[in-house]
């Protein structure tokens, strides 16, 4: 059943809650790169409608810690590029 499947990957139960279920949406990433915080426009995450948990995608934060280091070799987005080129993104989503 197509449109099952299909709800199925833009939802997945909540762990935090146990209740709700959470949804794919673009969120602003914020985090700190060294003594910078920078953020990242529409940045998916997984967002649950009853406690509000927040879930950064684990693909996305992956392709991001790439990105944001110096020795991970030539980054992927070009619209990237300009962010400032320091070592370890220290990547802590909000409580
Ligand atoms: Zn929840």
């Amino acid at each position: 059943m197509p449109t099952l499947l299909i709800e199925n990957l833009d939802s997945q139960p909540c762990q935090n809650c146990q209740g709700g279920r959470k949804h794919l949406q673009t969120v602003t990433l914020m985090t700190w790169l060294g003594d910078d915080l920078i953020t990242v426009p529409d940045f998916p995450a997984w967002i649950c409608d009853l406690c509000g948990h927040r879930l950064y995608d684990s693909e996305a934060l992956a392709q991001l810690s790439l990105l944001l280091n110096p020795d991970a070799g030539t980054p992927i987005h070009p619209g990237l590029q300009n962010l400032p080129n320091k070592p370890a993104a220290n990547i802590n989503p909000p409580a």
